[in-house]
């Protein structure tokens, strides 16, 4: 799994500012003792399909599903919400465990470790967007079989169709946590 720190922050800074924009009222859907509501935002990127720990750094290893699972719960024991999303390249130049069979094992554990949003990034659309379409939404393919889809909605704003103009994903989502909406804008390189 590589890391690049410069886009995390720069996702989770976009995220925070939509945060506060949209917390300070007039929405008529504030908690309800209309105090502060916390909220900590789980961002990855770049996964590249690395469900497996295939390799070591300093003698730490590097990549897997089970230690990115359990940084993830550590760091959601300290929270009273926390929302997960992942920016970008889940997907795309993985190694065989899940690109053989179309990254599907890779959205099923993000799935499954209760994701709540992605935003694609170029790797998501390294086959082309009908096949990130029938990833997302379900479907079958001739050599790695039927895949149910993910669990978890993509959000993209400014990807748009060449034939109508629109948004080939939603462009954004709002997740309502504790009363105050708060709200995702995806956006590609
Ligand atoms: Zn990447």
């Amino acid at each position: 799994m590589k890391i690049r720190s410069r886009r995390l922050i720069a996702i989770c800074l976009g995220i925070a500012l939509i945060t506060t924009l949209m917390v300070p009222g007039g929405t008529g859907l504030a908690a309800a003792d209309d105090g502060p509501v916390s909220l900590q935002i789980l961002a990855i990127n770049d996964l590249h399909g690395y469900i497996e720990q295939t390799e070591s750094l300093d003698g730490r290893p590097l990549g897997g599903a089970a230690y990115l699972s359990t940084y993830l719960l550590e760091r959601e024991m300290d929270a009273v919400n926390t929302l997960r999303v992942h920016a970008g390249d889940a997907i795309g130049a993985s190694p065989l465990i899940s690109g053989m069979l179309q990254d599907h094992p890779t959205i099923e554990v993000l799935s499954f470790m209760g994701f709540d949003l992605g935003i694609p990034g170029n790797h998501e659309l390294d086959e082309g967007i009908a096949e990130l379409y029938r990833v997302q939404y379900g479907g079958t393919h001739e050599v790695a079989g039927y895949f149910a889809g993910s669990s978890f909605p993509l959000v993209l704003a400014n990807l748009v169709s060449a034939e109508s103009g629109d948004p080939v994903f939603p462009p954004y989502l709002i997740k309502v946590v504790e009363g105050i909406p708060v709200a995702f804008i995806g956006v590609i390189t």
